[in-house]
This record gives structure tokens, sequence and C-alpha cells, in this order.
């Protein structure tokens, strides 16, 4: 495989941009270009929940199982507290991104289940499949990338054909709160092709737009994501006044 990739994509979910309930809701002129839908959405998790209810595929894993699980555990206490949100007060408890390699933002969709779960990642890496030459490679960049890559190989989640061109590395930054050995296969320092990539402009896009946050929190819920003056809408208006 060449192994810089074709694309380098970022995805990371951000749990600042929480939606309240009492925001209430109005009439949408149209569909949202930039917003993956919740429809869609929750397809790909009915899908992930049935793939992954069947035995899995006997794959070895690219780095030891524990170093794996270890990886799981401690992403998931350094999300906990990010996680918490009251359901009955906010219908989305987040926003997932996709970006380009140069931070630009490719799809977005809210996160209205509890934490950051597969199916964002995976509905990001499905729209933009439908995007790019049938053969081109991606380099993904994701907080958690070594357990989705394992998952992905264990279960038929992402179509057979598209998941041998999708590689995963973690992010610079964060890749330091892996193991060590996870760090050795999955940081982009000791991956070939990814030269000084840090592969953190997500991180970079969270904060350019991070004046959004109080403004999109009592937002009309449709405007939140998609009609007029969308999120999106003012995500790019941001970075254009950066
Ligand atoms: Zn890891």
């Amino acid at each position: 495989m060449h192994r810089g990739g074709d694309i380098q994509l970022g995805a990371d979910g951000c749990f600042s941009y929480r939606h309240l309930k009492s925001a209430g809701d109005g009439p949408i002129s149209y569909d949202p270009s930039y917003f993956i839908s919740k429809d869609k959405v929750d397809t790909v998790r009915a899908r992930i929940m049935n793939a992954r209810s069947k035995k899995p595929r006997p794959m070895k894993p690219s780095i030891p199982q524990e170093t794996i699980d270890a990886c799981e555990a401690s992403w998931d206490a350094a999300n906990e507290k990010k996680r918490k949100v009251d359901p009955k007060q906010h219908d989305a408890s987040g926003v997932f991104v996709m970006t380009c390699r140069h931070s630009q933002v490719l799809f977005l969709c809210n996160i209205d289940m509890p934490g950051e779960q597969q199916q964002y990642i995976v509905a990001c890496l499905e729209e933009v499949k439908d995007l790019i030459p049938l053969h081109a490679k991606i380099v993904q960049a994701y907080d958690v990338g070594c357990v989705t890559d394992h998952s992905l190989n264990l279960y038929p989640i992402l179509s057979a054909g598209f998941r041998e061109r999708v590689s995963f590395v973690i992010n610079a930054m964060h890749s330091f709160g892996h193991q060590w050995v996870c760090q050795i296969v999955y940081s982009p320092r000791f991956y070939r092709g990814l030269c000084l990539t840090d592969a953190e402009g997500v991180e970079r896009f969270w904060s350019r737009i991070r004046k959004l946050i109080g403004i999109t929190r009592n937002q009309w819920v449709s405007n939140f994501t998609g009609p007029r003056v969308s999120f999106s809408d003012i995500v790019r208006t941001h970075a254009a006044s950066g």
C-alpha cells in the first residue's frame, strides 16, 4: 500500500456544542449540505449494531489485544466527563466533524447518542467515499484510530474493497495518551509517508470556531443543522474572517 495515502483526513467530536431542547424549532427552507442527516447516521448505527452482533472475523490485531483494550479504556476515561450531557435538556450532545488535510470542513453530524460512538466516523467516511476516485486511499487521523481500525477489521462494517483503502493514524498530540506499542504503529511520527504532519487540524478548527459554542446552543434545532443561517454557514464565515 502507498502508505501516505492519496487523501488525508481528520475527524473528531466536540462536546461543547450541546443544543438545548428548549430552543425549539422552526421551518427549514432547504436541505443542509454539510450536515449528514440523522436518518443516515441512524442507518449506519443500525448496520454497525447488526454487524457487531455476528461472530467476528478471525483477524490478528496489528497491536496486541491487551494494548487495544488499554487504549480504549484510557480513551473512555478521558472522554467520560465530556459525555455528561443531560438528555432531558439537550437534543444534541455534541458535533462530530470530518476535515480535509488542510482543516477545512467536509462533513459534520450531530452527536445525539451518549458518547462518541463509531457511527459518526463511519458515516463521514462513507460520505467521502462517494466523492473520491474509486481507488483513492485514505489515511484517517482519529484519536481512537487504533480501536476503530481493529473493529473495522473484525466486523464487515465498511464495504469490502473500501475497508482496504482506509488506514488509521492517531493525531500526533493525542497519540501520547496511547500505549507505547500503539504509538509505534499508529502515531503519524512513525507512519511512512506522513512526514511531519501532526494530523491535529481538527483541534485548530475547534479552536477557531469556539465563539460559536454559546451562539449555537440556543439556535432553533434545524438551524443547528442546516437552514438559512446554518451552523456550517457560520463556521465558514468565522473561518474566512479567521
Ligand atoms: Zn491506541
